[in-house]
Order: structure tokens, then C-alpha cells, then sequence
């Protein structure tokens, strides 16, 4: 039977007892830490947010207390009145551990299930279930004092703005897209059927436009989501310490974070002072090859080119050649050099010259190359001292107008300044880094972007520069550094509409797409704009830090996964069959009317299907037909995803698209069946051959020959491997009525490569005239193109099925289902 807690008050946290409470009539609240029962005396330790006290249960002199803490077990809830004693033995081991509470009276609040683990600072859980269970993990001491910790900081902060004349001012969290140049999370509006608001990346926009209503100064501690490809030190939604003032030079804004992160740090006892040093982003570069450098240590950076300038042909290099010297590092094994050369090497080095340096002169295998002579010069140079170690690395440019061998020597200083220790923990060095690039080239696109975004103002010397050489433009960004961590960036911004504008022609923005995206802040960039600039503060970094924790995750309340998912609300998560009085929120997403997204739902079911019987499988891969169905199987699961997320989200075009590979790996799975063993060598051998040729010509410019060139030779593969390279030869000879795959892929390209589908209304096949397709300005072609590709993937799932000896039975239902499904469409739409 459980106990009310009625009007029970609590007196005391258990952690707060101190022995000057002793004799004191208390009542405490918790949950039963530990339990001892020696028979005639019973202990718990009851545990709550501050700590843990000792309470003790007399069998004869609190018969009744007694008998109830017997039923005790661990996390049940509980109340306990009685009066505090000291210890005759204290525990120095906790912090109440002078006193314990002679009990009078238990109160059972609630008892509990067995925890998946002990709620202890030591946890052998994996992050796994110790995530799924956050609710748990969270009473553990160390959780607990880091989401503490994090309200500390974050109040002193706002203490601090606060003082320094900072309004905290919420801006909308259902917007539309920022330009910090992630993906955005999108939410469909169910009122205005078709569109869609984004979740903030930043707060920046509105930041800017409160200066232009004269806040003045604004600051926020903000949710900001990005969809991003996830790293270890990533999470889809963050925390920012936001802020914007007007009229500010750098200075002013650099002092504002240096008192905010001054109080920040002295919650933890560390003295942060102001002003932080200030570098320059070439020099950081230079001298430590990052732009967020760890100045914990020392051991810059010093380009010895010119000594190995006349081996250069011998010793196969290309670009630079940077060293550090390490100190103490001429002990090592040869076994530690060689993971010292393995590190260079997968950190881009071309390749990694050590050179010990001995009170007898230079040790080194570069000796027979550069001579003894060369080598004692440039340790002298380097100022290296009998027991260093020179490493050096070389690595050719990878990112135009960039030294790579900067990077990759940055990356062994940090390296061997961790190995060698000479790391000083207990600093904490912080700096601003200044002088950016505006622009930075992207490989992927072509073209110059924002290093930071489009706001960023531009240096006024370099203004001149924009349409001529833009990658000479420095902005007029900084970001803050602290051991080698990026706290977080900002700048000084662009406040002129003329100047907005030519930063967006620099950046390939026409008029039009400019106006789209930011009309209402340009507009309002002509309303008298104050000159203005912030920063925003990464707050989930800054307080892993504070607290000496390694992951971002560790001070989050409810942290997602490094794939994003959260394991306790376990989200993202389908939604539920969509009922009526839904179906106006589906109608946003444009073009999909319900019955497509039933197919989606199938396709769900479907690719779930494959999830479970297929994919988590350990599948053999002993015979080619086994490794080549694995392959289809695995791609078509990628790509169905794909066109469910697409589809859903009302791309329909592009999910069409996609699905064209489906066909093509029905087909494929078919004609593969036909001849095994045959089929499936010629499969892989047309794909891994041509890929490795292709992967071994193209270099990463390479020249329009040079990509002819590694084009043919793939081709050539493809032709030796004996696959047919048509999809239409495939289809054909697999010689079922696989019409309606062809249609479909001939739909398909159609619409991909061009409008004509849609604009033309109908279309024919011309040299065939096998096809009449009537596709109009309608939906149809969707419906017809979804169907396929699940029949498509049914073959494909049916194959597998009986490639690996899974029972069939398991997915005939889920075929009916959709034979169904698809004679229920109209097949007048296509004909053959
Ligand atoms: N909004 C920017 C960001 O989140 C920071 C800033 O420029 O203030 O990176």
C-alpha cells in the first residue's frame, strides 16, 4: 500500500545535512539509493538532487518504520521523518557522511521497476541504453551536475548582459529559411496548403532587423536547427548565446563576450580575463596550421621548403614542407614513428620526414638525401636541441589558393602535443582570430560562397575588389577560440542595401533568387539601418568544456544520437495513418494526393520489410549471385527511402527521378536471375571494374582529356564484363510482360531530362512507336510510376527472398495488399 504524501513538508535536501544539523527533526525526500539490512538495524541511503543521506531504521525502537523500510528496494520513493545524529564513525567518503537520521516514520510514495542499471557515477551502461533511459541516467550525480552546471552559466550570462544593457528578445522558431547554409527542417502549414515554414538555423536575420527598430542591443539563449551531415560533436538542434548590438566597433563586442565568459568561467573557478589575445587567421595558419589553434603549447610551425628543395624530385614530393620541433621526441621507438608517419599520412601528409636530433649531431633518414650538413642547418634553424624530435611533412595543395602542408603539420603538432604532454591542462587560452576571407571556394559547386554568411561585412579597403578578385575581400568576421575548441563566431555586418546587393551578385545570387530568399530584409535594410555586428556562442560547447566532458551530449538534458535520433521519445517516428481531419495537412505537400500517400505508406512497409528480413541479416556473400542480389538489395533500400522522403515532403518530380533506379534494379535482380552465376559475375565485374578505372584516372582536376579519356576506358570495362549496357536489352530478355517497367522508365527519363511530359500532354516513343503515353498537365504519372517501382521492388524483394532461403509467405500478404492496390488504378493512362 502506498502512502499520500498529504501535507508532508520537506525540511532538508539529503545532500545539505552537515553535522551542525544534528539533533535537528527532519523530514527528507528521495529515492532508496542502497538498502542494508543487518537484521536489527536497516540502512538506506536516500539519495535526491544534492546528495545522499544515511538513514537508519531501529527494529526496537521504531518497530513500525522498521517493518516498512523491510519492503524497501532500490528507486522506490520515500519520505522519512526523524531526527538527525552524528555518526560514531563519519564517512569521509560523502559529503553528509558526519550524520545519518535516526528514523521515525517511512512514507512509501512509489515504488519502482528494477533499473536497467545502478544509478552511480560510475555506469557500465553503453550510451545506448544509458540514452534510451535518460529519465535514469539524469539521477545520476554527474548528469546531474551538468545540467546544473549549464543553468549556472547560462544565468550568469544573462546577469551579465543584463547589466551591460542587453534585452533578451525571443525571435520565431517557425520561420523561414536562414542563411547559415545547412539544410533546413521544414514544417508543413496546414492552412496554407503547399507551403512551409523552416526552423531557424540562427536567429541572424531577425537579430538584425531588431537593430533597425533601435533595440540596441539584443541578446538570446536559442534553440538553432541544422539538418547537417552529423559529426561526433554535432546535434540537429543547439543552443546559441545570441547577441547584436548597434553602432559597435570589434572592440566593443569583444569586451561584452570577454565579461560574459569571464563569469562564465569563475562558475567553475576558472579566471578567464580579458582582453583575450587577439591573432590574425594567415598567422594562425602559419603558425599553427588551424584556424582554431590550441595555445596551450607552443611548438609553431616553421616551413623548411628550401631545405628540401634540391631533393625534391628524389624524394617525390609535392608543395610545402612544414615543420615543428618536438620536444623530448628523439626517445622514440621506431615503432612510434611509424604511427607518427601513419597519422601524417591519414591526416593528408604526402609524406613525414623525422630528424632526431642527439647530442652527437642528426639522426635521420634523410640524411643520405639531404646530407648530415643540411640537416644540422636546419635544426639550428629551428633552434632544436639535443632530445627533439623534427617532424616534417609535405602534402600538395588540395584547396586552391591553400597550403595543405599548413593543415597537415597542424594536425601532427597537435598530435605529438598530446603524445609528448606537453599539453598544459589546466590553461585556458583564449583567443580572437580575425582577418578572414570573405569568400571560400566550393569544389562542390563551383563557385566562391560565404566563408560565414551573407551578412558578413567586408573590409572597406576590399570593398573595390568584390567583382574583380573577391577572394582577396577580408570580411570583417571573428571567431573565438579556446584550446583549440571554436567557440563561436561573428562580425561586424554589411548595414548598406548597395552593398547587400553587390555581396549577392558576388556570391551568383540573381536579383530575383536574392529578393525571393531575403526580400523582406533587404527591404528593410533601407529603412535607415544602423551600422551593427554580433556573435553567437556555441552555449553546448562552452559549457562541455566548463565541465571537463568530452561530448556535447553530456550537457544536454535530452540529447539525440550522432544520427540524430532521440532514443527515449525515440524520434523521428512515422506518424500515424493520417485521419480525416488530417488529410488538409497532407494537402501541403504539393502534389500528393491521398492515395499517394498510401503509397508511401507501402513503400514504408516495404523498405521496413527489407530493414528487418533482409538487411539486418548477415547475409552470405560466398557466390557472385548472392554478393550481386546483396548489392541490389541494398541500393534499392537507399533509393526507396529516398523516394518516401521525397515523395512525402512533395517532390514528386524528383522522387520519379529517383525512382527510375528501382526499375533499373528490378530489372537488373530479373535478368540476373535468369543465368545466376553468369549474369552476376558480368554485374560485378561491369561495376567494380569500371569504377576502380574511372576511380584511377580521375585526379582531382583533371582535364577535360583526362575525363574523356577515364570515361572510355570505363566504358571498355563495362563492354569486357559482358553486362549489357542498355537497360532496354536487359528488360528484353528478361521477356516477361515487364511493359509497364519500360513505360515507367521511359515516363521517367522523360520527366527528369526534360518538361516536355508535362507541357506536351501526351507524349509517343518516336522511333519505336511502341508507346502512346498520355501524360497531361495531371498527377497521374506519379500513381503509375509509384506502382511500378513497387512492383519493381516486390521482384527485387522476392528474389532476395528466395536468393536466401527466407520464408516467401512473409511478404504475400503485403503483395496482395498491393495487387490490389494497383488494379484499383486506371490503366487507361498507359497504354502500350
Ligand atoms: N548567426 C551566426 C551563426 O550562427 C553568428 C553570427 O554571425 O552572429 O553562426
Amino acid at each position: 500500500m502506498l502512502d499520500t504524501l498529504g501535507n508532508l513538508k520537506r525540511t532538508h535536501y539529503c545532500g545539505d545535512l552537515r553535522a551542525s544539523d544534528a539533533e535537528k527533526d527532519v523530514v527528507l525526500m528521495g529515492w532508496v539509493h542502497r538498502r542494508r539490512d543487518l537484521g536489527q538495524l536497516i540502512f538506506i541511503d536516500l539519495r535526491d538532487r544534492a546528495g545522499i543521506a544515511q538513514i537508519v531504521f531501529n527494529k526496537e525502537r521504531q518497530p513500525e518504520a522498521h517493518a516498512k523500510a523491510e519492503q524497501l528496494r532500490s528507486e522506490f520513493v520515500v519520505a522519512v521523518e526523524g531526527r538527525v545524529a552524528r555518526r560514531e564513525k563519519a564517512n569521509p567518503e560523502i559529503a553528509t557522511g558526519e550524520v545519518e537520521v535516526m528514523a521515525s516514520r517511512l512514507h512509501l510514495l512509489n515504488t519502482a521497476k528494477a533499473p536497467p542499471f545502478q544509478i552511480e557515477d560510475e555506469v557500465a551502461a553503453t550510451e545506448e541504453t544509458r540514452l534510451r533511459y535518460r529519465f535514469l541516467d539524469l539521477r545520476r550525480p554527474r548528469p546531474h551536475h551538468n545540467i546544473e552546471l549549464r543553468h549556472r552559466v547560462i544565468f550568469e550570462m544573462r546577469k551579465a548582459l543584463d547589466q551591460m544593457g542587453f534585452f533578451e528578445i525571443e525571435t520565431p522558431m517557425l520561420t523561414r529559411s536562414t542563411p547559415e547554409g545547412a539544410r533546413d527542417y521544414l514544417v508543413p502549414s496546414r492552412v496554407h496548403h503547399g507551403q512551409f515554414y523552416a526552423l531557424p538555423q540562427s536567429p541572424q536575420i531577425f537579430k538584425q532587423i531588431l537593430m533597425i527598430s533601435g533595440m540596441d542591443r539584443y541578446f538570446q539563449i536559442v534553440k538553432c536547427f541544422r539538418d547537417e551531415d552529423l559529426r561526433a560533436d554535432r546535434q540537429p538542434e543547439f543552443t546559441q548565446l545570441d547577441l547584436e548590438m548597434s553602432f559597435p566597433r570589434q572592440q566593443d563586442i569583444f569586451e561584452v563576450i570577454e565579461r560574459v565568459m569571464e563569469r562564465a568561467c569563475a562558475v567553475v573557478g576558472v579566471a578567464a580575463k580579458g582582453p583575450f589575445r587577439h591573432l590574425d587567421y594567415k598567422e594562425a595558419l602559419r603558425c599553427y596550421g588551424s584556424d582554431k589553434p590550441d595555445l596551450r603549447f607552443g611548438m609553431e610551425l616553421h616551413n623548411v621548403t628550401q631545405f628540401f628543395e634540391p631533393a625534391r624530385a628524389v624524394l617525390h614530393f609535392e608543395g610545402n614542407v612544414q615543420a615543428v620541433v618536438a620536444t623530448g621526441g628523439a626517445s622514440w621507438s621506431r615503432k612510434q614513428l611509424d604511427e607518427l608517419a601513419e597519422f601524417g599520412k591519414s591526416a593528408g601528409a604526402r609524406a613525414v620526414y623525422t630528424v632526431k636530433v642527439t647530442p652527437e649531431g642528426v639522426v635521420s633518414p634523410l640524411e643520405k638525401n639531404l646530407g648530415a650538413e643540411t640537416l644540422k642547418k636546419m635544426a639550428a634553424e629551428l633552434g632544436a636541441r639535443p632530445g627533439d624530435l623534427i617532424v616534417a611533412a609535405a602534402a600538395k595543395e588540395q584547396i586552391p589558393h591553400s597550403d595543405t602542408s599548413l593543415y597537415v603539420a597542424g594536425q601532427l603538432r597537435l598530435h605529438l602535443g598530446d603524445k609528448l604532454n606537453l599539453i598544459d591542462r589546466s590553461k585556458w587560452e583564449f583567443l580572437w582570430i580575425t582577418g578572414f576571407a570573405l569568400f571560400e571556394w566550393s569544389e562542390t559547386e563551383k563557385r566562391w560562397v560565404s566563408a560565414q554568411h551573407p551578412f558578413t561585412g567586408i573590409v572597406e579597403e576590399d570593398l573595390d575588389k568584390l567583382e574583380t578578385a573577391p577572394w582577396e575581400c577580408r570580411s570583417k568576421g571573428y571567431d573565438l577560440v579556446v584550446n583549440g575548441v571554436e567557440l563561436g563566431s561573428g562580425s561586424i555586418r554589411i548595414h548598406r542595401q548597395d552593398v547587400q546587393a553587390r555581396l549577392f551578385k558576388a556570391l551568383g545570387l540573381s536579383d530575383e533568387s536574392a529578393r525571393q530568399r531575403f526580400g523582406f530584409f533587404l527591404d528593410a535594410l533601407t529603412y535607415g539601418t544602423p551600422p551593427h555586428g554580433g556573435i553567437a556562442l556555441g552555449l553546448d560547447r562552452v559549457v562541455t568544456l566548463l565541465a571537463g566532458e568530452k561530448s556535447i551530449r553530456e550537457v544536454i538534458a535530452f540529447p539525440k544520437t550522432t544520427a540524430a535520433v532521440d532514443l527515449m521519445a525515440d524520434s523521428p517516428s512515422a506518424v500515424d495513418a493520417p485521419q480525416e481531419d488530417e488529410l488538409e495537412i497532407l494537402a501541403a505537400f504539393a502534389g500528393l494526393s491521398a492515395k499517394n500517400w498510401t503509397l508511401a505508406g507501402y513503400c514504408d512497409r516495404l523498405v521496413a520489410d527489407l530493414d528487418q528480413r533482409i538487411l539486418s541479416q548477415k547475409l552470405p556473400a560466398g557466390s557472385d549471385f548472392q554478393m550481386a542480389m546483396t548489392l541490389i538489395v541494398a541500393k534499392s533500400h537507399d533509393d526507396a527511402r529516398s523516394v518516401i522522403r521525397l515523395s512525402k515532403a512533395g517532390y514528386g518530380r524528383q522522387a520519379a527521378g529517383l525512382s527510375r533506379s528501382l526499375v533499373e534494379s528490378a530489372i537488373n535482380s530479373a535478368y540476373i536471375e535468369l543465368d545466376p552465376a553468369k549474369h552476376a559475375e558480368a554485374f560485378l565485374k561491369s561495376i567494380n571494374e569500371s569504377k576502380r578505372r574511372l576511380g584511377r584516372r580521375l585526379k582531382p582536376h583533371a582535364s577535360s582529356e583526362e575525363m574523356k579519356e577515364a570515361v572510355r576506358a570505363s566504358e571498355e570495362a563495362q563492354k569486357e564484363s559482358g553486362w549489357p549496357p542498355m537497360l532496354r536489352e536487359r528488360a528484353e530478355a528478361v521477356g516477361r510482360p515487364m511493359y509497364l517497367y519500360d513505360v515507367a522508365y521511359l515516363m521517367l527519363s522523360q520527366i527528369l531530362h526534360s518538361d516536355i511530359a508535362s507541357a506536351a500532354g501526351s507524349l509517343s516513343e518516336p522511333e519505336t512507336g511502341q508507346y502512346r503515353l498520355q501524360i497531361g498537365r495531371r498527377n497521374d504519372w506519379v500513381i503509375q510510376a509509384l506502382a511500378t517501382c513497387f512492383m519493381g521492388l516486390y521482384e527485387i524483394v522476392r528474389i532476395s527472398y528466395e536468393a536466401f532461403d527466407f520464408p516467401q509467405e512473409r511478404i504475400a500478404s503485403l503483395f496482395a495488399e498491393f495487387e490490389r492496390f494497383s488494379k484499383a488504378l486506371d490503366p487507361s493512362e498507359v497504354t502500350q
